[in-house]
């Protein structure tokens, strides 16, 4: 739908500018893309996309992403130091790079388990003296997940959190059911197949509890979603139940709107395309894409790679001449940008898939 977010000024979008936006792409059945960075030449591809295709994205933090982000080395100790200032440094970078690029941007941080709720808190200890001096915050939304709990735990946890973002205008997004496989040290290989699936009913528990605090909430509900790419038939998806708790929550509160709830799919990559299509019909209006991104990300410089070998492992000597330099090709500037190039390739077939190309004008 073009030009249906021009009115969206550039830069890091606050938590309850989401609900207008998601409201608005729902209607058109149009998903927005989600991709975890971990330095600024991943951030900086995202950007170059978002400019090139006039969209919105969504840039993520891990909590060891953001840790990579300003320390690759750490040890164990400074770890969770790491990730605090990591993920402070990356959002700062992105607020002023996404006004240079003149794209808007929902900056958001990924799965928070419970050991590390330390982490969201001193991004709000932070994030309150940001908020007084620059009157917006730090991060659009955070992700607090709380899966391997009890329901009543995760909801209690999680409302308190919601509540506490609201005076910031941030948004929260939870997750209910459990996404499968391994990410980012959270492994969940081995959990039951009953946990992957969520019970449509628990949907609307979570959302009973969480609209009495604010509305500004996505829920990750896993319908057999898993982080990683897998051989095929290794995962079944049943996107149905996103709409079964769709039609719950329209029945038990009289809403009129189609999708009235804001879901969010994990572990994108891999999936087929039609799966995603059939999963934004219900209401899926965020699609985390990690793996399938590294793997681009990977692929661009092993093609660089692949087709100049003769002037990549020596300093001296190619096909040209024994002692003839390699400098230009072995500049990491070089075959950094043929990483980012093969990702931006790469987001123009998925914001085509996403339907979500020409959002805005500027
Ligand atoms: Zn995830």
């Amino acid at each position: 739908m073009k030009n249906l977010l021009s009115y969206i000024k550039p830069g890091v979008l606050s938590g309850n500018m989401l609900n207008k936006i998601f409201y608005l792409i729902k209607k058109y059945n149009i998903a927005l893309i989600a991709i975890n960075c971990v330095d600024t030449n991943t951030i900086n591809s995202i950007l170059e996309s978002a400019r090139i295709y006039k969209t919105i994205v969504i840039i993520q933090f891990s909590y060891s992403g953001s840790c990579f982000f300003i320390n690759s080395n750490f040890n164990e100790l400074s770890k969770h130091k790491c990730s605090i200032m990591g993920s402070i440094l990356a959002a700062k970078y992105i607020h002023e790079a996404s006004l240079f690029y003149q794209v808007p941007v929902i900056l958001h941080t990924d799965h928070c388990v419970k050991e590390n709720l330390d982490w969201i808190d001193n991004l709000l200890k932070y994030n309150k003296e940001y908020y007084s001096s620059f009157g917006k915050s730090l991060f659009t939304s955070h992700m607090i997940d709380l899966s391997n709990h009890s329901l009543k735990e995760n909801l209690d946890i999680s409302c308190y959190y919601l509540n506490k973002f609201s005076k910031f205008n941030i948004s929260l997004e939870i997750e209910l059911g459990c996404t499968g496989g391994e990410e980012d040290g959270v492994d969940n290989s081995n959990i039951s197949i009953r946990k992957l699936y969520t019970n449509p009913k628990d949907i609307v528990f979570a959302y009973n509890k969480l609209i009495k605090v604010n509305n500004n909430f996505l829920i990750a509900a896993s319908f057999g979603n898993t982080h990683g790419v897998y051989k095929p038939g290794n995962v079944v998806l049943c996107p149905k139940i996103l709409l079964n708790a769709q039609k719950l929550i329209k029945n038990n509160y009289s809403i009129k709107q189609v999708n009235p709830l804001n879901f969010v799919f994990h572990g994108g990559s891999g999936t087929n395309f039609n799966i995603i299509r059939e999963s934004i019909e219900y209401g899926v209006v965020k699609i985390n894409l990690d793996t399938d991104i590294q793997w681009k990300y990977w692929l661009g410089i092993l093609n660089y790679y692949t087709n100049n070998k003769y002037y990549l492992n020596t300093q001296l000597g190619n096909p040209k001449g024994d002692y003839n330099p390699n400098k230009k090709f072995y500049d990491s500037r070089v075959w950094i940008n043929k990483g980012q190039l093969n990702v931006i390739k790469y987001l123009s077939k998925i914001f085509d898939m996403l339907k979500c190309k020409n959002l805005i004008n500027y």
